[in-house]
Order: structure tokens, then C-alpha cells, then sequence
């Protein structure tokens, strides 16, 4: 068997160019339709949506970045936004629970050699393995391109032993890519990413989950032990960087943003669906002037972040996401995201008031989505990103934008 790395296939959805066009929508509104019936019991009892995992099985939509030449559903980076937004709209644990899934996919569709891909894809595409991320350590935070646990080698297996402060689902996971000092490195900045699937492993659940939102998304702390075999590595070790520039830092800012923005429209739809219907509107007056100009100053948000997702998405998908005029765009993405998202939906419990919008059995569960996104900022750190993004902004004087 050949260990070779391939070319990174790219996660446009190139891998299902001759084949029947994949019809999304019934998948997804399957998966939407369980996911909404859970939600409000998942956020309440903080526990993982595992009858929407299910459906996610079922409708093989775990596969979706799976090139169908593997077994999966050949979809595109641009199907994977589209369905995140959707599940976003009823639970924003959920779509980021999708979206981390499939950005680990697509690391692996990429960067993984012939015989893991060989391996793996397929259980992938038929729906069997949801995959978990392990690169948050404790003492370092979110810096995402330095490890302090030591990946061990002996003779062909690594080693690994690492505990892992905040895992999405990591209880009910099939397998992690996970971030671990390269072997024989002295530096911490020589990251290496390494599969192991949950039965190479001894996972103990090392903490509890109990947080103020993305309660269902289940994000404990676990210890993993075990040993894999040496081509479990994804890509080269010591390059996981490349990896984060090419794959996992456009797709965790598309996607993330996608189920910010779907948690956000859901909520304003819910809201103007209330609004409209004499039923439910109680007092609220739709001629007030109040009422109008928020609703309008929501909708422009979202406006705005659907543009920005479009556009960065347009830009992933055809240019060089290493130059740094598109990697300012992606980082953008992310902290407006993020802000605005959060952001229209306070505005919308100020526009309907306490009954509709901060009550926790309110239908319109603004109160949820309010939680749920207070934690968009934090979910990889937006001031590591404004860092990042001064310091670019510094080396463009002519304001090229993007
Ligand atoms: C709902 C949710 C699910 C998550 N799921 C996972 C998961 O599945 N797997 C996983 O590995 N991780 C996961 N994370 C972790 C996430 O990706 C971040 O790594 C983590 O939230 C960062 O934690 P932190 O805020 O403590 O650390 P830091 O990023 O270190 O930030 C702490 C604070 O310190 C400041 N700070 C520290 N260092 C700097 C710096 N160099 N520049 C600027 N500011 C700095 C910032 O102001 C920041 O507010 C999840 C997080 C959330 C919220």
C-alpha cells in the first residue's frame, strides 16, 4: 500500500464534476426537521443532538465533502455553507457540530496520503464516522499553530496522550484529528495533525459541559490515549500550517459564519413570522416607528454578513487564499460574522420585548440564539484575528480591498 502523500484535491466539489448533480434540499430539510424537534431539550438538558447526528447519517450529508469517487456525496464547499445555514436556523449547536465535521473532511480529503484517504473516506461518505477536532490545549488557549503535548514514535506508530480541554461531541465521536507537538521537535511551534479513530483509543471524558450557550454542541473536556499507525499523519508533520492556511482556517470561517448567519436568520424569520400573524402579534404595533427601524437595521446586518460570506467564499474558491488580501477577507468574515450576527438578534429581543424575546419558552427562541451566538467572538479568539488582521492592514498603504 502506498503512504504517498496526493495532491490536495481542491474542496470545490471538482471530485463530483460527471456525475448526476446532487440534490440538497430533502437531505437537508430531513436533517432540519429532526434537529428542530430536539432543540429546545438538547439546550436545556445540555446534552449532544444525537437524533439529529443520526439523521446526518442517514441522509449521508456526514459524506457530503466526501468526493463521490470515495463514497460520499461529492457536494462543494458552497453546498456545505448552504446546508449549514439551514440547520442553523434551528439550532446553531447543530450547524457547528456540521460545519466542524465537514471541515475535517475536507482537511483530510486534501492533505491526507492515498492509504488513509483509502481508508477513511469511504466510512465518511457512508455516513459512519463524525469526526471530532482536538487543537485547543490547555495553557495555550486558541493558538492554533503551536502544541505542547509530544507526539511519541516507536518504530512505525505514534503515540499519543493528550488532553483535551474543549472537544464539540467528543463523546460521541467515531474519530479526532488532533494537534500534537511533532515527534523528535524541540519547538512548539512544529505541529503535526494525526487521525485516530475511537477505537484505537482509550477516550475518558475529563470534565463536565455546562456552559451559558451551545449547550447541545456538548464540548467537554476528554484525555485520549492510544497509538495509531504512522500514516495517520495528515500531511507532513511539522506542516500543520499548511493545512490551517489552505483548509482548515477558510473552511472553519465559511462555516462558522454560516451557521452564525443561519442562527440569525432563523431568528429574524421567526420574529417577522410572530409579527405578521394578528394572532400571535399581541400589542406590538407594526406601524411604530421603533419597531420598523429595527427590523430594517437587522436585516441590513444580515444583508451585509451574506454578502461578505459570498464574496469570501468566491474568493476561497478562486484565488490564492495564502496572499494576505484574502486572508484579511476570510479573518473579516469571521469577526463581522460574529459581531453582526450576534448584534441583529439583541436587536431583535429589544424590538419584540421581554415576553417574546427574553423568555425561555418563548417560540421564538431569540433568548437561545442570543446565548448560542455570544459565543461566536470567543470560538476562536476575534481579538487574536484583529492581531492579525492590524498587522496586514499595516502592510497594504493603497487599501487594495479585496
Ligand atoms: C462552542 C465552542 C466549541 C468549541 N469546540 C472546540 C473543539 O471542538 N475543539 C477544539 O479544539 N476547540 C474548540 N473550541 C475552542 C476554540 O476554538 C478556541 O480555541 C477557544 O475558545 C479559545 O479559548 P480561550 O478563549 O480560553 O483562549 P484564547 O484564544 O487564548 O483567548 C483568551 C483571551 O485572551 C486574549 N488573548 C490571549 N492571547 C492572545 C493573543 N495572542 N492575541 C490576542 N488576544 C489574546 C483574548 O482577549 C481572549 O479573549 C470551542 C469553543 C467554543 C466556544
Amino acid at each position: 500500500m502506498s503512504t504517498a502523500p496526493t495532491a490536495p484535491a481542491p474542496v470545490t466539489g471538482a471530485a463530483g464534476r460527471g456525475r448526476a448533480p446532487l440534490v440538497l434540499a430533502p437531505l437537508v430539510e430531513e436533517a432540519a426537521e429532526v434537529t428542530a424537534a430536539h432543540a429546545r431539550r438538547t439546550d436545556t438538558e445540555a446534552v449532544f443532538p444525537l437524533e439529529a447526528l443520526d439523521s446526518l447519517r442517514r441522509t449521508r450529508l456526514l459524506g457530503l465533502l466526501v468526493p463521490s469517487a470515495d463514497g460520499g456525496l461529492g457536494g462543494r464547499l458552497g453546498d456545505m455553507l448552504t446546508a449549514t445555514r439551514r440547520l442553523g436556523r434551528e439550532d446553531m449547536s447543530l450547524a457547528m457540530v456540521f460545519a466542524m465535521h465537514c471541515q475535517q473532511v475536507a482537511a483530510l480529503a486534501q492533505h491526507a496520503n492515498g492509504t488513509l484517504r483509502g481508508e477513511l473516506l469511504p466510512r465518511i461518505g457512508a455516513g459512519e464516522v463524525y469526526l471530532a477536532s482536538v487543537t485547543t490545549e490547555a495553557g495555550k488557549g486558541g493558538a492554533l499553530l503551536s502544541a505542547t503535548a509530544p507526539l511519541q514514535q516507536r518504530e512505525g506508530d505514534l503515540l499519543l496522550d493528550r488532553f483535551a480541554p474543549i472537544v464539540t461531541g467528543g463523546a460521541h465521536a467515531d474519530g479526532f484529528l488532533v494537534t500534537m507537538r511533532s515527534p523528535h521537535s524541540d519547538s512548539e511551534h512544529d505541529v503535526s495533525l494525526v487521525y485516530a479513530d475511537r477505537s484505537q483509543l482509550e477516550v475518558a471524558c475529563a470534565g463536565g459541559w455546562d456552559p451559558h450557550g451551545m449547550r447541545a454542541s456538548h464540548s467537554g473536556a476528554l484525555h485520549l490515549r492510544g497509538s495509531v499507525p504512522g500514516h495517520q499523519v495528515v500531511g507532513e508533520h511539522g506542516r500543520f500550517r499548511d493545512i490551517v492556511t489552505h483548509t482548515f482556517g477558510p473552511l472553519a470561517h465559511l462555516g462558522w459564519s454560516a451557521a452564525w448567519l443561519g442562527t440569525a436568520e432563523g431568528a429574524l424569520a421567526r420574529t417577522v413570522a410572530m409579527l405578521r400573524s394578528g394572532r400571535t402579534r399581541g400589542g406590538a404595533l407594526l406601524d411604530s416607528e421603533l419597531l420598523l427601524t429595527r427590523l430594517a437595521r437587522v436585516r441590513h446586518r444580515l444583508e451585509a454578513v451574506a454578502a461578505l460570506l459570498a464574496r469570501t467564499l468566491d474568493a476561497v474558491l478562486h484565488e490564492d487564499v495564502s496572499r494576505p488580501r484574502v486572508q484579511l477577507l476570510v479573518n473579516g468574515l469571521k469577526v463581522t460574522a460574529s459581531e453582526q450576527c450576534h448584534a441583529a438578534v439583541q436587536e431583535l429581543v429589544d424590538a419584540v420585548g421581554l415576553r417574546h424575546g427574553y423568555l425561555r419558552d418563548s417560540p421564538l427562541a431569540l433568548e437561545r440564539a442570543l446565548r448560542d451566538l455570544r459565543s461566536a467572538s470567543l470560538n476562536f479568539s476575534n481579538d487574536r484575528l484583529l492581531l492579525a488582521d492590524g498587522r496586514l492592514t499595516l502592510l497594504d498603504p493603497e487599501v487594495r480591498l479585496a
